[in-house]
């Protein structure tokens, strides 16, 4: 019998940035940071979708603290994979977070403008503390000054993908995070 050689993850990524046990071992040491900070107490999430929803589910069953759930809803990039123009609230919060700990959740910090544009939306709503916590870090792209309490992993300007993280609406059920190959990186036909 011949040797059964490992499939690629998928014929689209042209490299893997973080496997699917990288990215849990890390949300599971991301769950054990936010026991130190709240202890047993008793906070709100509020996540950014569609792209934090993988890492916030996960990241919720780490830790057993009692939580409440919110989303909020901004506006994407579109088909492109460069942050263009200033992002909109499409769907706010429904949850009242007034005298709440907050720990609002991103995929990945790029520009900043996103999360500039939800703490400053969160922080009119006078909750009791307000954290930042976001999966992937782009820390060379940042335009606006803001930075995340608790960062998943520091990463280079690439575009990335799988975990939440989507080109066109694609790609967000990838086990793992990788990088799109540049020949794909146009809006494609199916877009
Ligand atoms: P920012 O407002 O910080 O420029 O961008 C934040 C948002 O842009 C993220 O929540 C994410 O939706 C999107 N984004 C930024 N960089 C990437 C990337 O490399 N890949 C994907 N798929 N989305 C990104
Ligand atoms: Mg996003
Ligand atoms: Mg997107």
């Amino acid at each position: 019998m011949s040797a059964r050689k490992t499939p690629p993850v998928h014929p689209d990524l042209e490299s893997v940035l973080f496997t699917e046990m990288q990215l849990k071992r890390r949300v599971r040491g991301l769950g054990r940071e936010l026991k130190e900070i709240y202890g047993a107490g008793e906070f709100t999430i509020i996540s950014i979708i569609n792209g934090a929803v993988m890492f916030t589910a996960d990241l919720m069953r780490e830790i057993d603290n009692p939580v409440r759930l919110d989303c909020v809803r901004i506006s994407s990039y579109g088909t492109k994979t460069k942050s263009t123009g200033v992002p909109q609230v499409v769907a706010s919060l429904t949850l009242d977070i007034a005298n709440r700990h907050v720990l609002l959740i991103d995929d990945i910090l790029d520009t900043g403008k996103t999360l500039l544009l939800v703490t400053n939306l969160v922080r009119k709503l006078n909750p009791a503390s307000l954290r930042t916590c976001v999966l992937l870090d782009k820390q060379g792209r940042r335009e606006v000054p803001i930075e995340a309490d608790l960062v998943g992993f520091k990463i280079p300007d690439k575009f990335v993908i799988g975990y939440g993280l989507d080109f066109a609406e694609r790609y967000r059920n990838l086990p793992c995070i990788g990088v799109l190959k540049p020949q794909l990186q146009n809006p494609p036909a199916w877009a």
